[in-house]
């Protein structure tokens, strides 16, 4: 696809984000304020749901990984251990001509994004990406903190407090979901670079011993890859790229990305790194805590690796998105369908009376009200059938209930699926049991 097909493409599922209520700008009234996004009431489903099927197969479903829930907040000698403060920058150049201001790896051709202006940059500055704030009433440097810019600090930072609280043994896992903050110098693609965003991470700590390492560093690649699939991103979309060798940390002993083919290019969902022994032996430096762990039957007192599967939510959320829509041929006309996996979707199930009278909106009403105990769904009487389809389509809702004229003598509903557009006639006692196989749920 051309450029500006690719960037028409963008520009339409922004447009439908907006207008189905998914994602807004942040404070929009205002002018909004760069980098910062707001989830709409569907927004908000589709992105909770992507976090708590995280959390299921990352948590809920697994004996060797343990859930926190950490402080944005921290003491800032965290960010020096973790070498925030020192080296967390972006390399940055401002364009003479605008003034607009971008990151130096980000220029192609010595031009300015903006204006377009050849070669009339400033020396390229290095710039903290960390937001700057202060606890207390004096707003000086003894009180300054900051903005936590990724979360699994909060899980080094409790290592100690969860080996001695829970049990766990070498190999287990630390995992968390949380917001993160980054002064990105030019946020944009949508969500896709935001300053406030939502990380999903987890340490995995295993024996320090290289092949071992490696073999959880292959075993976690694989999960995270397959984790994307299985909730139905086109595999010939994501792609899991190796770093090269002078792309690593210098602690890193491999490091992958997976990564999206967007409208924009492709681009990272998640690394897979192994992080070595070097964030448990800076903060037991940094500290003066000691922070190996004692191996009871192995007898043996070390620093575990570690191996990090670090995703982003916000875009996660914006890949099931754009993996999603689609616009499809019929004979008369084109459908716009967000072909959302069940799981993912915002909206289960819409209920339309077919008619407002007769005894069909009772009906309607009683069964959203049963199906609701389960599921987020959704009650439309407004319009004729075919463009309330068409509205569920758009957002992605896997079944369509119609409650017609057969329904107020034969207590049976027609149940339209989302893809086939295929009809079911359905009991309405069964329905429960029809959308939960349906639904896998
Ligand atoms: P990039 O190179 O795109 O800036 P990164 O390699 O710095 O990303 P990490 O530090 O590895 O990102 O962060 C882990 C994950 O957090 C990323 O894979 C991404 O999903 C998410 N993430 C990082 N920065 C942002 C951001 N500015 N907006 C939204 N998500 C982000």
């Amino acid at each position: 696809m051309s450029k500006n097909v690719l960037d028409q493409k963008m520009a339409t599922i922004v447009s439908l984000c907006r207008r189905r209520a998914f994602i807004f700008q942040s404070s929009e009234i205002y002018g909004g304020l760069n980098g910062c996004w707001d989830y709409g009431p569907l927004g908000v489903e589709l992105k909770r749901n992507i976090k708590a099927l995280w959390w299921k197969d990352m948590v809920m479903n697994r004996t060797d990984v343990e859930g926190v829930d950490c402080s944005i907040l921290m003491n800032p000698r965290v960010w020096e251990a973790s070498g925030h403060v020192q080296s967390f920058t972006d390399p940055m150049v401002d364009c003479m001509q605008c003034r607009g201001r971008f990151r130096a790896d980000h220029i192609q051709n010595k031009q300015c994004p903006t204006c377009g202006t050849k070669d009339k940059f400033t020396e390229v500055r290095h710039f903290n990406l960390m937001f700057k704030t202060f606890v207390g009433a004096m707003e000086d440097s003894t009180s300054q903190v900051f903005l936590r810019p990724e979360t699994c600090q909060g899980i080094f930072a409790n290592f100690d407090n969860i080996v001695n609280t829970c049990r766990v043994k070498v190999p287990f896992g630390i995992a968390q979901i949380g917001k993160a903050f980054r002064n990105e110098i030019n946020p944009r693609n949508f969500t896709f670079r935001s300053r406030e965003f939502e990380q999903m991470e987890m340490e995995f700590f295993c024996k320090p011993d290289p092949a071992e390492a490696d073999k959880w560093f292959q075993y976690w690649k694989q999960e995270r890859y397959g984790w994307y699939i299985k909730y139905g991103i086109k595999k010939e979309r994501l792609h899991l790229r190796e770093h090269e060798k002078n792309e690593l940390a210098h602690y890193a002993a491999g490091c992958a990305d997976i990564e999206y083919d967007f409208p924009f290019g492709c681009a990272e969902l998640e690394g897979i790194a192994n992080r070595t022994d070097y964030d448990l032996k800076r903060h037991s430096e940094f500290s003066k805590k000691d922070l190996s762990y004692f191996d009871q039957a192995a007898n043996q007192r070390y620093f575990p690796y570690v191996i990090e599967p670090s995703a982003g939510a916000d875009r996660a959320t914006l890949a099931f998105i754009v993996d999603a829509y689609e616009e499809e041929k019929l004979e008369e006309e084109t459908r716009t369908v967000m072909r959302f996996h069940p799981a993912v979707a915002p909206v289960k199930a819409a209920i339309f009376p077919l008619v407002n009278k007769d005894g069909m909106p009772e009906i309607a009403v009683k069964i959203q009200q049963e199906l609701k105990k389960h599921w987020n769904v959704f009650l439309d009487d407004k319009g004729a059938v075919g463009r309330r389809y068409r509205r569920q389509d758009e957002i992605g809702t896997p079944f369509c209930i119609t409650v017609d004229g057969e329904t107020v003598q034969a207590q049976t509903v027609t149940v339209r699926d989302r893809d086939s557009m295929k009809q079911d006639r359905v009991a309405i006692d069964q329905l429960q049991t029809y959308l939960s196989k349906k639904l896998n749920t």
